[in-house]
């Protein structure tokens, strides 16, 4: 999603098929948030699934984690995993949502190992029109009391000495931003999972959710199973599990795709995120660097009908390389020192996008066992979203926090 443009579950075989919707069949059911929930599938094993699962195994709740692929097997394993809440037009509500998940990783990095950088992140453009903007944009962030203020080349050079700017730039710095490895942390968090006794099912897709003696059953092209409620955090496939539990309506957008490449470990080189016209780039804890692209290199109608079927898969190792070259080579207009990096991995990563580009977290209103997560910016909510939405499941709390992102605005 261009960071200048924001606001611009699911029947037995045999008994239910997803031309059947359950809406009527779940509003009597007694599983839900009442505080008897012992046993949970999340379905989706990205970083959000994996804080979710996490969240309610550390609370001792059961938990049984599917994914049709595997932990971090779509957006969340290429994902550029810049942790902020520097979003220039967005709701307040949004905002805060973000700062809690900001600080809720400080607590989570206690209680779980995985690859966090702290450094801030710099974000500039080539045009005086788009940096006007970007000005504007602080001044609004700052009076909701985010760490973000102007600052010129030479503070930069001061800051992040091997940075070329390309020219005297205003640049936005944002001192509280991090970046994480999303893969090694969706991973970390799907082994404390498997630690407090939790069942992991990769790979294996779910077909299928039906209410079944007060229990939901959910069916997968392996096996069934009977839990007392289930998390739907599938990503970018949202809408094949509204449509299977009867929502009557999509819930995301056709997700767009983005190149992600990470090099081999370097030398230390940047400390903060940098995020510019063309381009995005940060340095990994272990020396890897990992950048983005804005205005190319294009994936054709042919690479995208391959990827629709292979997301995976990119479509030739020739083109990965191709791609991570010119990616590289754009970034290092502003770091010399990228130009020979060792490519280890090239990726292309597929947004989740709400419609409306908020999230959407929470119960079903008239499906008590079933609960929704789906989001972009999951790398950065990922730790708030698992903390709240075990609240809601284990204690029945409807948090406040979460009231501008229930999936009721899509059902009016
Ligand atoms: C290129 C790119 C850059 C991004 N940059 C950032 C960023 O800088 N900061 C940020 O915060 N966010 C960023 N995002 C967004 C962020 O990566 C996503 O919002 C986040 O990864 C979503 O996590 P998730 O767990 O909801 O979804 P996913 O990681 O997509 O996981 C969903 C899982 O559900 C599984 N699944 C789907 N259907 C079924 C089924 N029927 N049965 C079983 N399993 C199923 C899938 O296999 C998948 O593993 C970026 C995304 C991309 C693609």
């Amino acid at each position: 999603m261009d960071r200048r443009s924001f606001l611009g579950a699911i029947g037995a075989a045999g008994l239910t098929t997803a031309s059947a919707p359950l809406r009527q069949s779940f509003a009597a059911t007694a599983a839900g948030p009442s505080g008897r929930v012992n046993r949970v599938a999340v379905i989706g094993a990205g970083i959000v699934g994996a804080s979710i699962a996490y969240n309610l195994s550390r609370r001792g709740c059961e938990v049984i984690l599917i994914d049709k692929r595997g932990p971090a097997a779509q957006a969340s394993g290429n994902s550029f995993a810049w942790i902020n809440a520097t979003y220039f037009d967005m709701p307040p509500s949004y905002y805060s949502l973000r700062v809690h998940s900001q600080n809720e990783y400080h607590r989570l990095s206690r209680e779980v190992d995985f690859p966090i950088h702290w450094g801030g992140s710099l974000e500039w453009y080539h045009s005086a029109e788009r940096e006007k903007e970007v000005a504007e944009g602080v001044r609004r962030i700052q009076q909701l009391g985010d760490p973000t203020w102007m600052i010129d080349e030479s503070r930069v050079a001061g800051i992040e000495p091997n940075l070329n700017l390309n020219g005297d730039r205003q640049v936005a710095y944002c001192s509280s931003d991090g970046a994480v490895d999303p893969g090694a942390t969706t991973m970390a968090l799907v082994e404390k999972v498997n630690d407090y006794g939790g069942s992991t099912v990769f790979p294996a897709r779910v077909t299928g959710i039906d209410q079944h003696s007060g229990k939901i059953r959910i069916d997968t092209d392996i096996e069934p199973f009977e839990v007392d409620l289930a998390v739907v955090a599938a990503g970018a496939s949202a809408n094949e599990i509204a449509s299977m539990i009867g929502l009557g309506t999509d819930l995301v957008k056709p997700a767009t795709p983005g190149i992600i490449v990470t090099t081999r470990p370097m030398e230390r080189i940047i400390n903060m995120i940098s995020y510019t016209t063309d381009t995005h780039f940060h340095q990994l804890p272990d020396g890897r660097v990992v950048l983005g692209e804005k205005a190319g290199p294009p994936l054709t109608e042919q690479h995208l009908t391959y990827l629709t079927e292979r997301p995976n898969a990119y479509p030739t190792a020739e083109l990965a390389m191709q791609h991570a070259t010119q990616i590289i080579a754009m970034a290092s207009r502003y770091v010399p020192q990228f130009l020979g990096a060792e490519v280890d991995k090239v990726g292309v990563g597929w947004r989740p996008l709400p419609l409306d580009a908020l999230p959407i977290v929470g119960h079903v209103p008239g499906m008590p066992g079933v609960y929704l997560a789906s989001m972009h910016s999951g790398v950065t909510l990922a730790p708030i979203i698992g903390h709240l939405a075990a609240m809601e499941i284990l204690d029945g709390t409807r948090v406040d926090l979460l009231s501008d992102f229930r999936v009721e605005r899509f059902l009016r």
